[in-house]
């Protein structure tokens, strides 16, 4: 492989690690560019010879800077939306784990990356799965896909349960070790929900072709199902170093830490049907993502308002639905066709949920 230099964006957080930790033993790769939001990155910076670090600030500035071949969008929440923007329109390969610039994004997104054409690699375990088990098969041989879902640690826990739910409790997942924003989204299952709309943008699928399944072990990452009957599913032990060596070396595979699959301990594979009831955020991603315009980006900002102030005590558990689905009745969920209608659509997302933690402290 070509030596491919990559700008690392959300290099403390939870994938930003596991990246350092695949490029350090990948051949090839090199870091060019690192950015966190607040933590500081002197010492990866210098681990890593990197010419160009930074802290908060624009990180498309960084970008040009840098002339990346590769960007890795490991920033969480909708402040990684201009890097993704900025690698699409302008033909460099991307490597996404940050879903909610997708979601919140998806027309201006795929605009973006018709005119640029270059790479878009999903890091999602599930759309990596998916990537890869569509490889070869024509829209005409796919019958529908299949995104799996641990269920998150309240999967059993009854309506009355899941009022008294604590921080401490959302924030242990039970299969995935993660950032805890994404954390809280898996106990809600908003997670699976960014990730229909994802799913919707990256394969050009319609809501009805995207099935969401509760596995709790996380063995199988996706399945696609082929028009014939048969299935195709990708599985392995969940572990993000798989999916983000896959897409830092794409089309390459390269060796990871990570064992193959163990049957002599033994595999449970089990599936059920995810409950709309008890995790509405789930149900009101499906709807905000076939309403289309800027409802998934006021579903996604609300969503994030509200996990920011369950984090911080503010609201309950149960409230973070409430509050979204609050923000997607008052929107008018118009489409844009520019970053300005966005952002602003984002904006008043973000201010009525805001407005909403306010009256709720
Ligand atoms: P973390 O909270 O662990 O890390 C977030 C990273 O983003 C940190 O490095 C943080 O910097 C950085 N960041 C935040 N705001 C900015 C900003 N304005 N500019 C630059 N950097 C910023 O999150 P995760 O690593 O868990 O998740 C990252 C993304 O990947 C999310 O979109 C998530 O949904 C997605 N994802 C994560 C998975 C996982 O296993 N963790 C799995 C699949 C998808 P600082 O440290 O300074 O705050
Ligand atoms: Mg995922």
């Amino acid at each position: 492989m070509r030596e491919r230099r990559i700008a690392l964006l959300g290099a403390t957080g939870s994938i930003g690690r596991q990246a350092l930790e695949v490029i350090a033993a990948s051949p090839g790769l090199s870091v060019c560019a690192i950015a966190s939001g607040t933590r500081p990155i002197d010492g990866l910076a210098a681990n890593f010879d990197v010419e160009h670090a930074q802290v908060g600030g624009d990180v498309v500035e960084l970008l040009e800077r840098a002339e990346p071949d590769l960007v890795l969008n490991a920033i969480v929440g909708f402040a990684g939306i201009g890097a993704t923007l900025w690698a699409l329109e302008h033909g460099v390969s991307l490597a996404l784990a940050n879903k909610e610039s997708l979601v919140a994004a998806g027309d201006l997104a795929l605009d973006a990356w018709k005119r640029g054409g270059g790479l878009l690699l999903p890091v999602d375990s599930e759309h990596s799965a998916l990537f890869q088990c569509l490889d070869g098969h024509g829209p005409g041989s796919v019958d529908s896909v299949v995104l799996t879902a641990s269920g998150g640690p309240f999967r059993n826990h009854t309506p009355d349960e899941l009022e008294h739910v604590t921080v401490e409790e959302a924030l242990a997942h039970p299969t995935w070790s993660m950032g805890p924003k994404i954390t809280v989204d898996s106990a809600t299952l908003a997670n699976k929900g960014l990730e229909l709309i994802e799913a919707h943008f990256l394969f050009g699928l319609d809501y009805d072709r995207i099935e969401v399944v509760v596995h709790p072990t996380s063995v199988v990452h996706a399945l696609v199902r082929l028009r014939d009957g048969a299935a195709l599913a990708h599985l392995g032990y969940p572990d993000m170093r798989v999916p983000i060596s896959y897409a830092l070396t794409y089309p390459e595979r390269r060796a990871t830490p990570v064992p193959g699959l163990d049957f002599s301990a033994g595999l449970q594979l089990e599936f059920e049907p995810p409950d709309l009831e008890r995790f509405p955020l789930l149900r009101l991603a499906r709807e905000a993502g076939e309403r289309g315009g800027t409802f998934p980006c006021a579903y996604n900002a609300a969503n994030e308002v509200a996990v920011a102030a369950f984090l911080d005590g503010s609201i309950r558990f149960l409230d973070i639905a409430a509050l979204v689905a609050d923000a997607l009745d008052a929107t008018d969920g118009a489409p844009v066709t520019h970053l300005a209608g966005l952002m602003t659509a984002d904006g008043e997302a973000r201010r009525l949920a805001a407005g909403r933690v306010a009256a709720a402290r």
